[in-house]
Formats: C-alpha cells, sequence, structure tokens
C-alpha cells in the first residue's frame, strides 16, 4: 500500500514512436505528473520527441533510470519483459503498453519481481476508459452473452505480434471485466492472410456462470469496426467503440415511463404489461489515454487505485495465449 502524497511523480517515458510520444505529450502537462525526460534507442527520434516536449532525451537507460521513480514503456512488445524488468529491478513503477508481455513465463517473473520490490504494475488496456464503455456503469450489467467485433485495415504497425496480441487482447481485457466468472472454456479458429502469423481469429469462450461470449479479430478488413454486444435477462446494450455510441434496450414495466423512449406497444410478459424502452445514456467525451495515464499517476502517488493491474494484463494474456495456441493447433 503506497502512502498518498502531493509531490509530482518524477516520471520517464521508453520507446517514443507511435504511441510513446503521445505518452510523452501527456506526461508533458498532466499536472501531478513530473516529466523528466524520455529514451528511445533511435536516439535521433528521441532528440525530436524531447524537443517538441521541452524533455530531455537520455542516451542511456540507466541515466534516465536514475532520475525518475515511475516510466511508461511504449517499446514495441517483444521488448516490453527486457525494459520492464530493468525499471522495476531499480525499483521504478512502470506503465507497460498492452499487451503486458509477449510470453506468460515473462509476465509472472515481472509480477513476481515487482512484488518482491514492492513497485507496481498497470497496464495499457486502453479500452476500459472507452467513453462509451463507461456510459454502461449505470446499468446492472450481468451478461450472459457478448459479442465482440474488432476489424481494422492491414498496417505492418503491430504485425511483430499475432491479431489476438495485438487487436484482439482488448477485446479479452472488456470481457473479463463484464463477466464476473472464471474462464472455464475456449474454442478458437483462425487464419493466417497477409503475415506468417495468425491474422483473423475467432474465439468463443464460456465462463463458469454460463456467459458465453463470440469474439471475433482481424487486421485485414476494408473498414475500422469496434463493436460489444452485451445481452442479458430484460436487458440489450450496443456499444460502438470506434463512434463513441452507447444504445441499451430493456424491458420495462413503468406505464409513466417517458412515452418517447417506448419502442413497443404493451405486451404480456411474465404475467405482467411491459414495454420495451429505448435509453441512450451520456457519452462523457475524454481522452482514454490521458485518463489512464493520469490514473497511473494518482496510483503512484497512493491517491487512486490502478484502472488495469499487472494481474489483470496477466488474465487477459493467459486467455490471448490459450486462444492463439489452439488456432496454431487447428492451423496445422
Ligand atoms: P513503434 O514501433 O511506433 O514505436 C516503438 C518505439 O520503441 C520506437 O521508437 C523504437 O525505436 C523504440 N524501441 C524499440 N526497442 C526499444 C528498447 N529496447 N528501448 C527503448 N526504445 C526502444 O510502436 P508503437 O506502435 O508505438 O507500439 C508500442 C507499444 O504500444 C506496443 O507494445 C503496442 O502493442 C502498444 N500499443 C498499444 C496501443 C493501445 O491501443 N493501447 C496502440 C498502439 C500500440
Amino acid at each position: 500500500m503506497l502512502i498518498m502524497r502531493n509531490k509530482s511523480v518524477k516520471v520517464g517515458v521508453i520507446g517514443v514512436g507511435h504511441l510513446g510520444r503521445h505518452h510523452t505529450k501527456h506526461y508533458a502537462s498532466l499536472q501531478d505528473a513530473d516529466l523528466v525526460g524520455i529514451f528511445d534507442i533511435d536516439p535521433h527520434r528521441a532528440s525530436s520527441i524531447a524537443n517538441q516536449n521541452n524533455t530531455n532525451a537520455f542516451t542511456e537507460l540507466s541515466s534516465l533510470l536514475d532520475e525518475v521513480e515511475a516510466v511508461s514503456i511504449v517499446t514495441p512488445t517483444p521488448f516490453h519483459a527486457e525494459v520492464a524488468e530493468k525499471c522495476i529491478l531499480t525499483g521504478k513503477h512502470v506503465f507497460i503498453e498492452k499487451p503486458i508481455t509477449k510470453t506468460l513465463e515473462e509476465a509472472d517473473r515481472l509480477l513476481l519481481l515487482s512484488k518482491e520490490k514492492g513497485t507496481m504494475i498497470q497496464v495499457g488496456h486502453i479500452e476500459r476508459l472507452n467513453p462509451a464503455l463507461l456510459a454502461l456503469k449505470p446499468y446492472d450489467i450481468s451478461p450472459k452473452f457478448i459479442e465482440i467485433q474488432r476489424l481494422a485495415p492491414y498496417t505492418t504497425r503491430g504485425t511483430d505480434v499475432p491479431v489476438v496480441l495485438d487487436l484482439m487482447i482488448h477485446d479479452i481485457d472488456i470481457l473479463l471485466s463484464l463477466v464476473d466468472s472464471p474462464v472455464k472454456t475456449i474454442r478458437a479458429t483462425g487464419l493466417s492472410i497477409l503475415t506468417d502469423s495468425v491474422d483473423i481469429a475467432h474465439a468463443r469462450i464460456r465462463f463458469g456462470n454460463g456467459t458465453v461470449a463470440s469474439i471475433m479479430s482481424s487486421r485485414v478488413a476494408k473498414d475500422k469496426v469496434r463493436k460489444v454486444k452485451v445481452f442479458q435477462r430484460d436487458l440489450y446494450a450496443t456499444i460502438d467503440l470506434l463512434l463513441g455510441l452507447t444504445e441499451v434496450y430493456k424491458v420495462v414495466g413503468d406505464p409513466d415511463e417517458d412515452p418517447q423512449a417506448l419502442m413497443t406497444a404493451p405486451f404480456e410478459y411474465g404475467g405482467s404489461e411491459r414495454f420495451i424502452a429505448y435509453d441512450k445514456p451520456p457519452v462523457i467525451a475524454g481522452d482514454a489515454l490521458r485518463m489512464e495515464l493520469d490514473n497511473f499517476i494518482k496510483s503512484v502517488q497512493g491517491k487512486e487505485t490502478p484502472i488495469v493491474t499487472g494481474k489483470a494484463g496477466r488474465e487477459a494474456l493467459e486467455v490471448a495465449m490459450e486462444i492463439q495456441q489452439m488456432i496454431v493447433q487447428d492451423i496445422h
């Protein structure tokens, strides 16, 4: 348990490519963060991003670690474990971009090390802070069936890992946050289209409480799609993570319900008169990356707790690895 304090957290960013430069930009302006500097194995890139954000470009990782108490690790996934280990060994709190690591063994080692060193690991499962998903908070969510679809046009970024670890892991994390029950069985299929690894994946996951989920991810698509559909007794919710639109249909019995919200004429259900009502909860716009980095800094200060812990990142990875292995066995 960290002791609460108000002092700014001295923070650094390791890996300032596509996403790391946004981490840098946010830390430069977050009230409780004191951006000390950045490190990248590409020194030109580091100095250019440092200049843009009025901070220091360190030429050695160890020199940056001498000056900070927390870091964001935004290197390509295959380097997360090696870099995070160096940081944790020197007692730093780490925010690791998703997926936590490339293998489960690496994740376990980091979790053990951080426990030994008394440091915190937070993982960048950014969709947890997607405003459209947060809009579901007022509802009593207890899903029976969940369908999630995530499609993306092909780019070379992220193809250093299979689509399950690049895209599907976002939805696995969402799923595990929505269903309060352990995973019981997994079935998965997939195929390679454009790379030597899996580009399209489909998984059917059954939880101990009977909830079933169907998740599909593809990096071979014309348009981007990111949709979550939640079905449960008397409620159906559809969440468009890309458009920021959440719509809820529920069975209501109250005749005083806003007449404009009623979608049907009254019908007989469970021995009484019911209607289906439409609800469009407010989606409060916000930058999810900024919110998760603010949560990381405040967690280091002891003012908040991490929204996505290292343990949650490891759990999402475990399910992802099982899906990935099943697909590879299926293909061969
Ligand atoms: P990128 O290739 O654009 O940038 C990676 C940067 O890290 C490069 O500048 C590279 O020079 C640097 N680098 C490589 N090895 C390094 C090392 N050992 N030490 C220091 N710097 C090193 O990659 P990206 O698209 O920014 O992705 C980075 C990470 O962020 C990946 O793990 C990826 O999965 C994750 N990511 C997450 C999201 C999300 O939605 N949360 C989105 C994109 C990427």
